[in-house]
């Protein structure tokens, strides 16, 4: 079967561009749920009554900015056993600025992220020399084999699941966004997704 880009990249592409973590374990029966751009008040919470009550861990990439406006978040999510990755300070387009800047950045959102050392660039954008300093500060960076474009407003939650069925595969990293964009039709896809998922056997663990 012939994929579509928009929702996975071909095994081409991931294998050409390395030092990245494109899927976890391909060996079992395993996949990912990821949340980008928290933690916020009105959609992180119900992300995590959602994960409590199908009992599955998640992986978070907070924005710095706002894991400093809002500690309680970032502590809820560690403390119901989610572990949380770094998504720079303010969502910054890394190829837009030097690599210098770039991992000041990193570093500064570091400090409210408890010195994680998961790693996802916003956009899914950064230059080599970034990528290459941010392996060499230890960081692993993860991208996604799933995404669900769950941002876009122009996808409904179906859609979203749809895309999830077709696309989920051993070691699956599933992309979606604890953010105000993606609130409502996010939510009402996620124990969707979920749901699937067990029932096809995987296993959900975090980064
Ligand atoms: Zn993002």
């Amino acid at each position: 079967m012939i994929g579509d880009i928009r929702y996975q990249m071909p095994a081409m592409v991931q294998w050409l561009y390395r030092g990245v973590t494109w899927r976890g374990d391909k060996t079992r029966k395993v996949a990912y749920l990821t949340f980008d751009d928290g933690p916020l008040p009105m959609v992180t919470p119900r992300v995590l009554e959602i994960l409590k009550h199908y009992q599955v861990p998640a992986t978070f990439f907070m924005v710095g900015e706002n894991a400093e406006r809002y500690p309680e978040l970032v502590q809820m999510v560690i403390e119901e056993g989610h572990k949380i990755g770094n998504h720079t300070f303010n969502h910054l387009k890394g190829i837009r600025v030097t690599t210098k800047d770039y991992m000041n950045n990193v570093a500064k959102a570091d400090v409210v992220l408890q010195g994680t050392r998961l790693f996802r660039p916003p956009y899914g954008k950064m230059s080599g020399a970034q990528k290459k300093a941010l392996n060499e500060r230890g960081y692993r960076i993860c991208l996604w084999d799933v995404l669900t474009h769950d941002y876009d407003a122009a996808y409904s939650s179906e859609q979203m699941v749809a895309i999830v069925k077709r696309y989920t595969r051993h070691g699956s990293i599933i992309n979606f966004h604890d953010s105000v964009k993606s609130n409502e039709r996010m939510l009402a896809a996620l124990p969707q997704v979920i749901e699937y998922l067990q029932n096809e056997g995987y296993v959900l663990e975090t980064l």
